[in-house]
């Protein structure tokens, strides 16, 4: 097999760009996100593969029987980089092309980011699914490595913590005698932080404080909390010793090997985010992703978010020998 991910001339790199182009934030169930589902049909015929799509909009390039699925997401966040997503979609599309005899789809489910929608509404099930993701965090560029394979998805928590205070006038009310909801919930949000630590992460990421004015003591802040981990006993205990009420809860997935028997030697990754792959998982379809360092020291939803060509190259080349092994 060629180093080069190239499609004719065309390479992965360039297909990426081409989709940005479109827009850079391409919502889900949008005009754009129509768009590069209509590109990405086109690169899938050039493929030779038949095109089609589900009552969920997912969009589907087969051939054969296809019982094996690789594929991602091209919707994106108003922030977004090129990689997010995008990637897995071309890099399954050049690996299908590269194998012209077996079986198999390549995949672009809708609305990842603001779900995911297209992947929980499958009608179908594969007997398997590769995803190729860009790692969207600093790891694998610390580690001075490539490619990544990831061993589990983290559970996520979420929920709200409200503190009430009183309402009182910030010039005449003395400090000792005041209810000051916004302070408490200061407090519990470096608890918050104090909680999480090993495998384990939590966030507060938005608070809303009544009346939220100047010159008044707050009455009522409502906290976010997001806690997450691999590991479902770490996560119960997370969540208890932040002390809230989940009001929505996924638990940890473990990923397949089929990445793991190609690249055995590759560091092993635990994804903090949600991926397509994490819901088929869930729904017991046997799910492996490969991750792409991610370089400008890991950052992502933004557009500074980078892979190298050559990571890319040699992530197609993994995708393709990992999809040509379970499709066989
Ligand atoms: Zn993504």
């Amino acid at each position: 097999m060629e180093g080069a991910a190239t499609i004719g001339r065309v390479t992965v790199r360039d297909r990426l760009d081409e989709i940005y182009t479109i827009a850079q934030h391409r919502a889900g169930y949008s005009a754009e996100e129509d768009a590069a589902h209509e590109l990405a049909a086109r690169w899938m015929r050039d493929a030779g593969l038949d095109v089609s799509r589900d009552e969920a909009g997912n969009l589907f390039g087969r051939r054969g029987d296809a019982r094996v699925w690789a594929g991602s997401h091209l919707d994106s966040v108003p922030t977004a980089g090129r990689f997010d997503g995008a990637l897995g979609v071309v890099a399954a599309i050049e690996a299908a092309a590269r194998l012209t005899d077996l079986p198999l789809a390549v995949v672009a489910f809708r609305a990842e980011e603001t779900g995911p929608m297209g992947s929980r509404r499958l009608g179908e099930l594969p007997d398997a699914f590769l995803e190729v993701h860009i790692e969207q965090g600093p790891v694998l560029e610390r580690l001075g490595a490539p490619l990544g394979v990831v061993t589990a998805i983290a559970g996520q928590a979420r929920g709200t913590k409200v503190f009430e205070g009183r309402a009182d006038h910030a010039g005449t009310t003395p400090m000792d005698a005041r209810a000051d909801a916004l302070v408490a919930a200061a407090e519990f949000i470096l608890h918050v932080r104090a909680s999480a630590g090993q495998g384990t992460v939590a966030t507060v990421g938005a608070i809303d404080v009544e009346p939220n004015a100047t010159n008044v003591v707050p009455e009522r802040v409502t906290v976010s909390v997001d806690a997450r981990s691999a590991d479902p006993a770490r996560l119960d205990a997370l969540i208890e010793t932040i002390g809230f009420e989940p009001h929505w809860r996924l638990d940890p997935v473990a990923m397949s090997d089929a990445f793991k028997r190609v690249l055995p030697d590759a560091p092993e990754l635990v994804s903090g985010a949600g991926h397509d792959a994490m819901v088929l998982a869930a729904a017991g379809v046997p799910s492996a992703m490969l991750f792409v360092r991610s370089l400008n020291g890991g950052i992502s939803h933004h557009p500074d978010e980078l892979s190298s060509t050559e990571d890319i190259d040699r992530a197609v080349d993994v995708l393709t020998d990992a999809l040509s092994r379970l499709a066989q």
